[in-house]
């Protein structure tokens, strides 16, 4: 990932994003049958089932959650404005597919705040800190870039190591705060790889509103759990509580968490390369805690970004009176941020009360009116934030992109420069589709991949069809 020195905004490309509360369900019983079959109906899905309704193929996409959305989720009943509890920005507006749909959808799109600041303790850090800080960024961003191209370590053990005051801010925003992990847990060369993710440009009627509203067209059966697929190389079955679903393809766009659970059986198991793979891109934590906060106790402008100088992980990055109104978020992510997160939201809340006291004084405590707080670990169907390679690992995306049977894996953890973004969600699912669509002869401008062959079974074991 190339960066420049145009701001830390960009630098942090995991810069996180509304619950779509209500999406619309199938009404219909579920289909017994179907060409290609769908799970799961965040970014990624939708996007296949739409690709497949394009080339006139029969599909359902099946969902565990009561809504779609997946980790796009905009929250419109907590606060004055509409809160994006998961994914907020979208980058590259030449590239991002994401921006044109937004518009064709008649939703309002807007770029990044301009107002990116940086606290050291109790000011405003002064244009030569600032100067400093984005050269230190800078510094460490080419250094891992560098080492990437040699041996793919962690991102930590490569960082230069005169950053001085700045050292633990560069860590936060190139570590924690774009991909929910810390350096040390982050792999250089995925790191690198990822596609420059320069300019934050947000819908203002959410994101997760977006995504819902894109899968509006698209059969969708929600609350409704895959427990099991059984699959060869010419069909599959999935099971879900209301019933099964016959089909000749199936996408799966379960985040690599939900995967590595092992909370869907395949029948039979599905590669053990494929499995470690997912293992080895286990998302990282980034949650969300939002603050309505009257009167501009914080004394900031409308949509300013905020961090500040820290030497610890316990730190957290400010969007302050969004759209002009008086909600604020704090993210915190990483290490600290799973530790916190796991303690609940009252804890969340403490903390960001108390960070936003150390760094401009008292008046914010009093002034919170209304708190929320996302706790995506223990969202059951998703498990955490955004998928980051473990040191070493980066080839696991491509291999998640191997075709096992008549199955396609997709989502963000499966593309290997925008993983961890809703275009690299979108993408995989499109791409996936393709691959289904060729499987079942409905493409033929391509060969068809080479199967990865189902073990032997015994007969009771076999699948289904
Ligand atoms: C706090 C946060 C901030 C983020 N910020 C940004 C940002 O600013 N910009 C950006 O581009 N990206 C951001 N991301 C990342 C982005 O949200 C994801 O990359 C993207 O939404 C992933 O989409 P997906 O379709 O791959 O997976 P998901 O959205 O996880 O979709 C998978 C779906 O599968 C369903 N499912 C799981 N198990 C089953 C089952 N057994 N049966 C049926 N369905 C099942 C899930 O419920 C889910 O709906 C952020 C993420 C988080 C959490």
């Amino acid at each position: 990932m190339t960066m420049t020195r145009r701001d830390f905004l960009s630098a942090s490309a995991g810069l996180a994003a509304a619950p779509a509360l209500g999406a619309r369900a199938w009404g219909a019983p579920l289909p017994r049958e179907a060409d290609v079959v769908v799970i799961g109906a965040g970014a990624a899905g939708i996007a296949a089932a739409r690709r497949i309704m394009a080339a006139n193929r029969r599909v359902i996409v099946v969902e565990a959650a009561g809504r779609s959305g997946g980790r796009c989720l905009t929250d419109t009943a907590t606060f004055e404005v509409p809160f994006d509890r998961g994914a907020r920005w979208m980058h590259n507006p030449d590239t991002n597919p994401m921006i044109k749909l937004a518009r064709s959808a008649g939703l309002d799109i807007s770029a990044a705040p301009p107002g990116q600041k940086i606290r050291v303790g109790r000011r405003n850090a002064r244009a030569g800190e600032t100067e400093e800080f984005l050269a230190a960024l800078v510094r460490a961003n080419r250094a891992i870039d560098e080492a990437s191209r040699k041996v793919d370590v962690s991102c930590a053990s490569v960082l230069p190591k005169d950053l001085g005051d700045w050292a633990g801010t560069a860590e936060f925003v190139l570590g924690a705060n774009a991909t929910g992990k810390d350096l040390k847990d982050v792999s250089a060369m995925d790191r690198a790889r990822a596609q420059e993710r320069n300019t934050a440009i947000s819908c203002r009627q959410g994101l997760g509103v977006l995504v819902a509203k894109l899968g509006d067209q698209v059969p969708l059966s929600l609350s409704t759990p895959v427990s099991r697929i059984a699959w060869s190389g010419r069909d599959v079955t999935v099971e879900t509580p209301a019933g099964k679903i016959a089909a000749r393809a199936a996408i799966i766009t379960v985040s690599s968490n939900v995967l590595a659970a092992g909370h869907i059986k395949f029948t039979p198991d599905i590669p053990k390369r494929q499995l470690d793979a997912a293992a080895k891109l286990s998302l990282g934590s980034y949650d969300r805690i939002a603050l309505q906060l009257p009167g501009n106790p914080l004394g900031l402008g409308r949509d300013d970004v905020v961090i500040e100088q820290s030497n610890s992980t316990r730190t957290a990055l400010l969007f302050a009176n969004m759209g002009g109104s008086s909600l604020c978020t704090i993210d915190v992510a990483g290490a600290f941020g799973r530790d916190l997160s796991a303690q609940g939201e009252p804890a969340m809340v403490a903390f960001a009360v108390e960070w936003l006291a150390k760094l401009f004084g008292g008046e914010a405590a009093a002034a919170v009116k209304k708190s929320s707080a996302t706790r995506w670990n223990s969202s059951p169907f998703i498990l955490g934030a955004m998928s980051v390679a473990a040191p070493g690992a980066q080839p696991s995306r491509k291999i998640l992109t191997e075709p096992i049977g008549c199955m396609f894996l997709a989502g963000e953890a499966t593309h290997e420069t925008l993983w961890g973004t809703v275009d690299g969600a979108w993408e995989s699912g499109e791409r996936a589709a393709e691959a289904a669509l060729r499987r079942i002869g409905a493409l033929r401008d391509e060969p068809v991949d080479a199967p990865v062959r189902a073990p032997k079974q015994r007969r009771q074991g076999a699948p289904i069809n």
